[in-house]
């Protein structure tokens, strides 16, 4: 079962529970949730922002694809030039 988060739309207007945000098993069949289980205060679905193209890889690609170069240092005073 899916994991969502949840939490209050009005920060002034709820519980504890639903003020700083809570997380509740749903199936995907029911309707998403609209109010807080506890206080019935109206809630709004939060989604995590999964961590995507942070790989070092892919940051080497952009400086390439930019027309940057790389430059590793293989010694003292001395830079092999990766691309
Ligand atoms: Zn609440």
């Amino acid at each position: 079962m899916p994991v969502y988060d949840y939490r209050a739309q009005n920060t002034h207007d709820s519980c504890p529970y639903c003020c700083s945000g809570f997380e509740i098993m749903r199936r995907l069949a029911d309707p998403p949730l609209t109010h807080c289980p506890n206080c019935n205060a109206p809630i709004i679905k939060i989604i995590s922002a999964p961590a995507l193209g942070r790989s070092k890889s892919k940051l080497d690609d952009r400086a390439k694809a930019a027309g940057f170069h790389k430059l590793k240092r293989v010694d003292q005073g001395a830079f092999e030039k990766l691309y």
